[in-house]
C-alpha cells in the first residue's frame, strides 16, 4: 500500500523538529513528497507542478514548530491549496446546477462509452425531481447502441423521469427535435439527452455531440467522466472541451478506489466546475460535488 499524502506529511515533518519556520531548504523534501503523493493519486504533471508551486509560496515562512502539531499545519495547507484548486475557490453559485432559463431547461450529457453517462442520467433526473420538484424528460440520442436506449429507459422509470422513446435508425438531431418539441408541449421543466460515446474518441461522435450542441444550446453542458480513468481523464477532457460548449463536469465511480486525482486535473484542463460526483451503480449513488470533501479524499 502506498502511503497518503497524510502519512508523507507526517514522516518529512519528523525530519524538520528544531526548526522553527519553513524555509526553501527544509521545504524542498517537503514538496517532493507531496509531489509524489499527488503523482501516485493520478494527478497530471502540469497540475503537480503548479500545486506544488502554490504550496511552496503559501508554506514559506510558516511556523511549523510553534504549533501544536506541525504536521497539522503542512496538511492544512496542502488541504486549503487542494480544495482551491478543485473549484473550492469558485463561487457557491457557479457550482451549482444552473437551470434558469425559459422551460424546458436542456442538459446535454458528453463523455466516452463507459463513463456513466445513462446512469448518471438517470441520477440526475431523480435528483432534480427530488430536490428540486422538476418534471424531467429523458431522450437518448445514442443511435448505435439500442441497449443504451433501452437502459436510459430502464433507469428513467426508476428515477420517476418520463423516457422519450428513440429507435437507432432515426437520426440524433431528429430525435433531439422531436423531443424538444415534446417537452415543450408537454410542460417539462428539464429535458435531459443522453449522447452516444465511443471507447475512445472519435471524429464522427465529437461531430455529432457538437451538432446536437448546436442545435439544442442547452443550459448545461456536462462531460462525464470516469474518476478511476486517472491521467487518461485529462486528454479526454481537452478533447471535449474543445468540442463542446461544457458548462461543467461530473465525475462518476468516486466510490472506487482511486484516490480522486482525476478530479483535480479534470477541472484544471477544462477550467469548469465539477458539479456533481456518481458514488456508486445505483440512483442514489450521486450527490453535489464538495471541494473539502474531495481534498479529504485526495490527501488520504
Ligand atoms: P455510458 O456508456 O457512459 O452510458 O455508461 P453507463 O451509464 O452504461 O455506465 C457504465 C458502467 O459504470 C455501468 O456498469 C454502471 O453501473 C457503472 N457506473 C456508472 N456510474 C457509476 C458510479 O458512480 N459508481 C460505480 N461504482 N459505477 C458506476
Amino acid at each position: 500500500m502506498l502511503d497518503t499524502l497524510t502519512q508523507r506529511l507526517a514522516k518529512v515533518v519528523k525530519t524538520m523538529r528544531g526548526q522553527a519556520r519553513i524555509t526553501e531548504e527544509n521545504s524542498k523534501e517537503m514538496l517532493r513528497e507531496v509531489r509524489l503523493a499527488l503523482l501516485e493519486a493520478d494527478v497530471a504533471l502540469p497540475v503537480v507542478r503548479e500545486l506544488t508551486n502554490r504550496i511552496k509560496e503559501k508554506a514559506l515562512g510558516e511556523e511549523v514548530v510553534g504549533s501544536l502539531n506541525p504536521g497539522q499545519v503542512l496538511v492544512s495547507i496542502v488541504q486549503r491549496e487542494l480544495t482551491a484548486v478543485i473549484g473550492g475557490d469558485l463561487p457557491e453559485k457557479e457550482r451549482e446546477i444552473n437551470l434558469a432559463c425559459t422551460p424546458p431547461a436542456i442538459i446535454l450529457l458528453a463523455g466516452l462509452q463507459g463513463a456513466g453517462k445513462t446512469t448518471t442520467a438517470g441520477k440526475l433526473a431523480r435528483w432534480l425531481i427530488r430536490n428540486q420538484k422538476k418534471k424531467v424528460l429523458t431522450v437518448s440520442a445514442d443511435v448505435y447502441r439500442p441497449a443504451a436506449i433501452e437502459q436510459l429507459k430502464t433507469v428513467s422509470e426508476q428515477a420517476g423521469a418520463e423516457f422519450f422513446p428513440s429507435t437507432t435508425d432515426q437520426k440524433p438531431l431528429d430525435i433531439a427535435a422531436a423531443a424538444l418539441d415534446y417537452a415543450k408541449r408537454h410542460f417539462f421543466d428539464v429535458l435531459i439527452v443522453d449522447t452516444a460515446g465511443r471507447l475512445s474518441i472519435d471524429e464522427r461522435m465529437m461531430q455529432e455531440a457538437s451538432d446536437l450542441s448546436a442545435f439544442l444550446k442547452p443550459i448545461e453542458t456536462f462531460f462525464v467522466v470516469d474518476a478511476m480513468v486517472g491521467q487518461d481523464a485529462i486528454n479526454t477532457a481537452k478533447v471535449f472541451n474543445d468540442r463542446l460548449p461544457l458548462t461543467g463536469i461530473i465525475l462518476t465511480k468516486v466510490d472506487g478506489d482511486s484516490r480522486g486525482g482525476a478530479a483535480l486535473s479534470v477541472r484544471q484542463v477544462t477550467g469548469k466546475p465539477i458539479k456533481f460526483i456518481g458514488t456508486g451503480e445505483k440512483l442514489d449513488g450521486f450527490d453535489t460535488f464538495n471541494p473539502e470533501a474531495m481534498a479529504s479524499r485526495i490527501l488520504g
